[in-house]
């Protein structure tokens, strides 16, 4: 006999353990597929650490999502009894109208949100590891700080296995066939039926979403770590994390010493290079090097001098640079979260609950309407 799930998830990523753990959480029986393992180094979910802040510079809209965020972080934290978020201040540095600056203060403003906004001379004092140009200011989130990726997934899961999901790896999904009263699902290895299907499939969300193959782009990303020549300066505490606007040059993003590889840093969209998510990224190259070396020695004074590790992760970008959440157009029972643009970790614990109010009851209170098919592609 076939068990029917009451939802199937594609994609055990960030969103879709997000999203099994709310399910399996509210009673759902949960079936949950993925190709390789949790967290893995072809996902967008690895490599130690990711932003979070509440004073949203790209849009003040996302706020209550953050807000909701924070208190399910809280909450996950609770459950597992481990750390997840770390308040570590997040610093955003730029000339005054650079977006990153201002939109963050508006943000702020607008949500009555705190927040500091520093000088030149009074950021270089508090926070010794950064060097300003003549002009620029930094606006201090002191919410902000960083979440850690590879254990919140492990969480998540954790957490969707405590209430009965079934969750499987090395099994990869190769077909959807949605139908009026629910959806078939085929893998290498077996086929499944369930009323409802979540798509978190990241990079890969164009092999089963095809109309989302002019869209989406999967891109490649590089981090590097480097080793401080100060130990004190890079410290947590006397080292928030970071945005940088460089202008032209884009912008950075970058953490304090949170283990023995040192100081994190990264270019949003790196050179914004489109890659096929069958291939293995290709590696870390003298380009990539120069870039972030370069950036290292001019911004960041004393830190980062000596590089010790780097990486490649992957993007997946929408010409908003917002997110995807929503039914599939003319299929009430598949709904797709393409939730990345290179800033969707931070959202993890609220986009799991989001897929899991559309696929329990077809709506859900959280606001949304940044997120819809609509609004990105009129449909
Ligand atoms: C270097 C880097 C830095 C970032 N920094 C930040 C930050 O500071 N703050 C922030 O908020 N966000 C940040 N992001 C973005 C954030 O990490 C992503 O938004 C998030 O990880 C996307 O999660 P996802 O679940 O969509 O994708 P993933 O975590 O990649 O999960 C998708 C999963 O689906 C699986 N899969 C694919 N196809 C199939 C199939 N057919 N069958 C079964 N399984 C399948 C894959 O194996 C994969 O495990 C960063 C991203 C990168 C790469």
């Amino acid at each position: 006999m076939t068990i029917e799930y009451d939802v199937a998830i594609v994609g055990l990523g960030a969103m879709g353990s997000a999203a099994a753990a709310f399910l399996a959480a509210r009673g759902a029986r949960v079936l949950g597929i993925e190709t390789h393992f949790p967290a893995h180094a072809l996902s967008s979910s690895h490599g130690d650490s990711r932003l979070i802040r509440l004073g949203y510079f790209e849009d003040p809209s996302y706020v209550p999502l953050l807000q909701r965020a924070y208190q399910n972080w809280r909450a996950w934290e609770a459950a597992l009894r481990t750390d997840l978020l770390f308040v570590a201040g997040v610093l955003q540095i730029g000339k005054a109208d650079s977006k990153i600056v201002s939109g963050t203060e508006a943000s702020c403003k607008l949500h009555g949100l705190p927040y500091e906004r520093l000088d030149k001379t009074e950021t270089e004092r508090r926070f010794p590891a950064f060097k300003l140009d003549e002009g620029e200011v930094a606006v201090l989130d002191p919410q902000g700080g960083y979440l850690k990726p590879e254990a919140a997934v492990m969480g998540a899961l954790k957490i969707a296995a405590a209430h009965g999901a079934e969750l499987h790896f090395g099994e990869r999904v190769t077909a959807l066939e949605p139908d009026a009263r629910g959806v078939s699902i085929v893998s290498s290895t077996a086929r499944y039926r369930a009323r409802k299907i979540i798509v978190a499939t990241g990079a890969w969300v164009a092999d089963l979403v095809p109309a989302l193959r002019p869209y989406a782009m999967p891109i490649r990303q590089v981090v590097a770590w480097y080793q401080p020549q100060d130990g004190f300066v890079a410290q947590v505490g006397r080292m928030p994390c970071f945005l940088r606007d460089e202008g032209n040059g884009g912008s950075y993003f970058g953490f304090p010493a949170l283990g023995a590889d040192g100081v994190k840093i990264g270019r949003h969209a790196h050179f914004m290079e489109p890659i096929d998510p069958e291939k293995p990224n290709p590696p870390v190259n003298e380009k990539d090097r120069a870039l972030l070396d370069d950036f290292a020695v001019r911004r960041l004074l004393g830190v980062a001098s000596h590089r010790v590790r780097e990486t490649t992760c992957r993007y997946t970008m929408l010409p908003s640079e917002d997110f995807l959440i929503d039914f599939l157009p003319g299929h009430d029972n598949v709904v797709i979260s393409s939730a990345c643009s290179g800033h969707g970790f931070k959202f993890m614990s609220v986009v799991g609950e989001i897929l899991a109010d559309l696929a329990l009851i077809g709506e859900t209170q959280l606001p949304r309407s940044l997120f819809s098919f609509h609004r990105h592609f009129g449909a």
